[in-house]
């Protein structure tokens, strides 16, 4: 992973959001676990702190915690062939292991008080909030946006806004409070501007060479996903921005030399994101953009909050058709000048593995730029072989180089 000073503002401030679950004095907050897509800006209106459980599965991803978690989901009836985001965090659960506790000093990730999905991303994540509902006896709420989503309808975005008003109907119950619209609209208008200016940082890296890789990307996109709406993650993008223009104006790339420009489509694998960083760095080629980091990008419209919301979070990457996606990527190869493509295929998310639907091989017709297909798992390391992984990875880049 490259150099990036801003770094050691994003431990602090991550550590922060953690630790307010936990105060070591005062009222003890409410908390809503939400989807890493889903409405967290209504949660975030009603007071609730917000957390999310795949940011939770991506840190025993990466610490490799999921390991010994894994197989305790598995006994439970879990199988192995689900999720690993799901199977982690339920296994770390009932290990009652969490990386949460060395990096923060936490014991355990916060009790909720409600538990809000959203299947906009896939349908799993209303089995592992439902497991959670029945084992802390709190209430489930969903959101069940249309799946695959082509051009989206009138239609198709008032029923998902309806949702979100039931939502909120259910939410005014549970809180014995009439929902802050004026609130809302604040929280709003914060994670566009947190949006925006996470777009702005994955913009720079089509600049040549790029200041950052998507490695550096999965690292210093925590804010975007666990803070949107709250303005540290604001303060926090303007000064990583300001940084990467700083590289820019100095020429500075994140690799000392930059030959190849690639794509990474799907999911990271958590537990080898250092692996992946050295052996492209070795092979001279930068991974500049991806569909995964380009997930916290929103439109927000202001003048229409809850239709908008619809908007974004329907409409996201996951979401999309087939034929949606292969615009989308072609219009990001085009913008990052890609050489080629890295497709994942992670075995426990078909949801985020593009490669399934003869999509690689359409979208090489028409764009010519080659790809390749990586075998792996966002965290269970058993469906990954760093032996076959490297070989592969080095004859691509050496054809590309030809
Ligand atoms: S999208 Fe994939 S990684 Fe995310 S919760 Fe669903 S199955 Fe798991």
């Amino acid at each position: 992973m490259s150099e990036i000073n801003s770094t050691k503002l994003l431990k602090g401030i991550m550590a922060d959001y953690f630790k307010s679950f936990f105060p070591s004095e005062g009222e003890k907050p409410k908390v809503a676990w939400c989807t890493s897509v889903g409405p967290s800006e209504i949660l975030t209106a009603f007071g609730y702190q917000v957390y999310y459980p795949e940011n939770h599965g991506a840190m025993l991803g990466a610490t490799r915690t999921s390991n010994e978690c894994i197989p305790q989901a598995t006994s439970l009836g879990y199988s192995p062939d689900i999720c690993s985001y799901l199977t982690s965090d339920i296994g770390s659960h009932l290990l009652g292991k969490t990386p949460l506790t060395r990096a923060y000093g936490i014991p355990h990730p916060p009790r909720p008080d409600v538990l809000v999905y959203s299947t906009n991303q896939c349908h799993e994540v209303q089995e592992w909030f439902s497991y959670y509902g029945r084992e802390f006896n709190v209430p489930v709420l969903g959101i069940h946006p249309p799946w695959k989503a082509g051009p989206m309808t009138t239609l198709q975005l008032a029923h998902v806004k309806d949702q979100y008003l039931e939502l909120i109907k259910n939410l005014e119950t549970l809180n014995k409070t009439s929902f802050d619209y004026d609130r809302f609209h604040q929280v709003l208008g914060n994670s566009a501007t947190t949006s925006k200016l996470w777009r702005e940082f994955l913009n720079k890296m089509v600049n040549r060479p790029s200041p950052a890789t998507f490695f550096d990307s999965c690292i210093q996109m925590g804010p975007a996903v666990v803070l949107r709406g709250l303005p540290e993650a604001n303060d926090y993008y303007r000064q990583l921005n300001q940084e990467m223009d700083q590289k820019i104006t100095a020429g500075e790339g994140a690799l000392e030399k930059e030959r190849i420009r690639l794509f990474w489509d799907g999911m990271p694998v958590w537990g080898k994101l250092r692996y992946f960083s050295e052996l492209f760095k070795e092979n001279a080629s930068a991974v500049v953009a991806s569909t995964y980091c380009n997930s916290w990008v929103f439109d927000f419209d202001l003048d229409d909050p809850l239709l908008s919301m619809a908007r974004a979070y329907t409409g996201i990457f996951i979401n999309r058709s087939e034929e949606v996606k292969e615009k989308v990527l072609a219009g990001l190869i085009d913008e990052y000048q890609i050489d080629g493509v890295i497709y994942h295929d992670s075995k426990t998310c078909p949801h985020n593995s593009n490669n399934r639907f003869g999509l690689p091989q359409r979208l090489q017709q028409e764009t010519k730029v080659p790809y390749l297909v990586v075998d792996g798992d966002l965290n269970d390391l058993r469906c990954f072989s760093q032996e076959q992984t490297t070989t592969s990875l080095e004859a691509f880049v050496e054809q590309l180089s030809e």
